[in-house]
């Protein structure tokens, strides 16, 4: 910050701008901790706006920490489907059954206590004590990082635990009684007004205690550490139907880039011919008829190409455990990744590509 700036007067102008400027979100109507818990995890690499009608829904499903303990996995990722990394979901689920186990179906109110359950990072715990209860806990996320590193022109990447930790003490040195509001206003200040592009500095409430505004190259930050480029992955998809329409799934297992979720049957390609690929992953005879697409989809650190190819193949009667039959246009149960689900989605989008085979 400038040399002008104190912690009182800094959090004073903070607070005042939040005060306004906040949106309306329907986790900011409660301080009940495990709702609040819910939504720090919803909103993690996701939108506001995409999390809202999830947390709704997720919230009318499971009220309680015990609902949510007590009800099967499968459930918890069939409404999660479509907001993406999927681990939040199982390790939420988890932490549920955690809470009503270790602390009697109360989220604690203590930093070492709720940092034991399961998904609860640095980050999340921060957020739930400082909301919920007021504790003077830093919450350091992506956007107090882009906030701070202009304030203080800070001239290093953010790329370790250890320049984290360093932060997280700068910003406890920060907090006001206020607690929750002081870190909810500097998450909104960075999804607001300091955006990674373009920060609006005219409108921002504490400019004058801006270093990066004050030097005049508030974007030249946070300093990047250079990217490694996203690995591809070429996929090969089977798509086997049967004489009703329905598409063959498979549950993945507990690793894997799609663990537990179901998906077409899919293996790596690895230079090998499709249908050579495709049958030492399978355990059913299989014939390649054609290839149909190629469909990308980008991961955070994967750039897969999903080439799907229509199969016909001997499918017992009575399908083993692990595997389903889905009928494309009503599918209220199993939980599908979003680059499965664009597949079903190429595939209902192209119903004459489809006729070439059948
Ligand atoms: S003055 Fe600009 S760079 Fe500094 S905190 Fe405000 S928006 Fe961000």
């Amino acid at each position: 910050m400038t040399p002008e700036s104190s912690p009182e007067s800094f959090a004073r102008d903070l607070l005042a701008w939040f005060a306004n400027a906040q949106r309306e979100m329907p986790w900011r109507e409660s301080k009940d901790p495990y709702r609040i818990w819910i939504s720090e995890i919803m909103l993690q690499q996701t939108q506001v706006n995409t999390v809202r009608p999830y947390y709704l829904r997720f919230l009318k499903a499971f009220p309680t920490v015990t609902d949510l303990a007590e009800a099967p996995l499968e459930r918890v990722l069939k409404l999660w489907e479509g907001l993406g990394y999927y681990s939040r979901a199982r390790n939420l689920h988890k932490g549920a059954a955690y809470v009503v186990e270790h602390f009697k179906a109360k989220v604690p109110a203590n930093p070492t206590e709720i940092r034991k359950i399961p998904g609860i990072g640095p980050y999340s715990a921060g957020a739930i004590l400082s909301i919920a209860f007021d504790l003077p806990e830093p919450a350091v996320d992506g956007n107090v990082i882009r906030v701070f590193s202009r304030l203080d022109a800070i001239a290093t990447p953010f790329d370790t635990p250890a320049s984290r930790t360093r932060l997280e003490t700068r910003v406890r040195a920060l907090i006001p009684q206020a607690a929750g509001d002081f870190n909810q206003a500097l998450m909104e200040l960075g999804a607001l007004i300091c955006t990674p592009r373009k920060p609006d500095c005219q409108d921002c409430p504490v400019k004058v205690h801006c270093q990066a505004y004050a030097n005049g190259n508030p974007e030249s930050y946070p300093v990047k550490v250079k990217k490694t480029k996203a690995k591809t992955v070429q996929m090969v998809v089977a798509l086997i139907h049967n004489s009703a329409g329905q598409i063959l799934m498979q549950k993945q297992g507990d690793d894997g880039i799609f663990k537990q979720l179901w998906c077409l049957p899919w293996t790596e390609l690895n230079d090998r011919e499709a249908e050579l690929a495709l049958q030492s992953a399978l355990p059913f005879k299989i014939h390649v008829q054609g290839h149909l697409a190629t469909i990308p989809q980008t991961l955070t650190h994967r750039q897969l190409e999903m080439a799907v190819h229509v199969c016909q193949s001997e499918i017992p009667d009575s399908l083993p455990p692990g595997w389903a039959w889905l009928d494309p246009n009503n599918n209220p149960d199993l939980a599908i990744p979003v680059a499965h689900q664009k597949i079903l989605a190429y595939l209902k989008a192209h119903p004459l590509l489809m006729q070439m085979y059948v």
